[in-house]
């Protein structure tokens, strides 16, 4: 499910820097991502990424390969904004903590349990 309501954009910590900035190959997404830690619309970015299959660059805090890992590991999904505001899966806690979520190991660890 794709939110309609996009007004969440205009308090991006991105919305005054250099369009590109985030729109970064392989590595170069670490660090490029570390504004989203301190950005207020992390989540609704995510989700809207999720829902959209966003295929480049950083999007809530998450590289190109941590969201094609997440969404290989939860092809049931289709409301991504519904899923993000669970409360009883760690993994989603991970994704909300304010520095780079370490979910690929963290889906790793949890196929190979
Ligand atoms: S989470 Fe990152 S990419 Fe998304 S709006 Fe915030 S700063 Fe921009």
């Amino acid at each position: 499910m794709f939110d309609k309501d996009q007004t969440w954009a205009s308090r991006a910590a991105c919305a005054g820097t250099e369009p590109d900035a985030l729109f970064v190959r392989g590595a170069a997404q670490r660090q490029a991502r570390q504004l989203c830690f301190t950005c207020p619309v992390r989540m609704e970015c995510l989700a809207d990424a999720l829902s959209s299959n966003a295929s480049f660059g950083v999007w809530g805090g998450l590289t190109e390969r941590e969201r094609r890992a997440l969404v290989r590991r939860y092809p049931e999904v289709s409301d991504w904004p519904a899923w993000l505001r669970r409360e009883d899966d760690e993994l989603i806690t991970e994704l909300r903590a304010q520095r780079a979520p370490r979910i690929i190991a963290r889906m790793r660890a949890a196929h190979s349990a």
